[in-house]
């Protein structure tokens, strides 16, 4: 395993790069948990026009 960051060479089992010291990935890889859903703007909207109509007074 070599150091994502610097190229030394990680013996198996050491979780941080003995020369620059940044954390090694571990060997399973995880999967990505940056997506959130965005929430539906719909409903937002909806009441937004509500406003606006008995603002008007229609
Ligand atoms: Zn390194």
């Amino acid at each position: 395993m070599f150091c994502g960051q610097c190229g030394f060479t990680i013996a198996p089992g050491v979780r941080f790069c003995a020369k620059c010291g940044k954390a090694v990935a571990p060997a399973s890889p995880m999967p990505p948990a940056n997506a959130p859903t965005p929430p539906p703007r719909a409903t937002t909207a909806a009441t937004r026009t509500a406003f606006a109509t008995a603002a008007r007074g229609d």
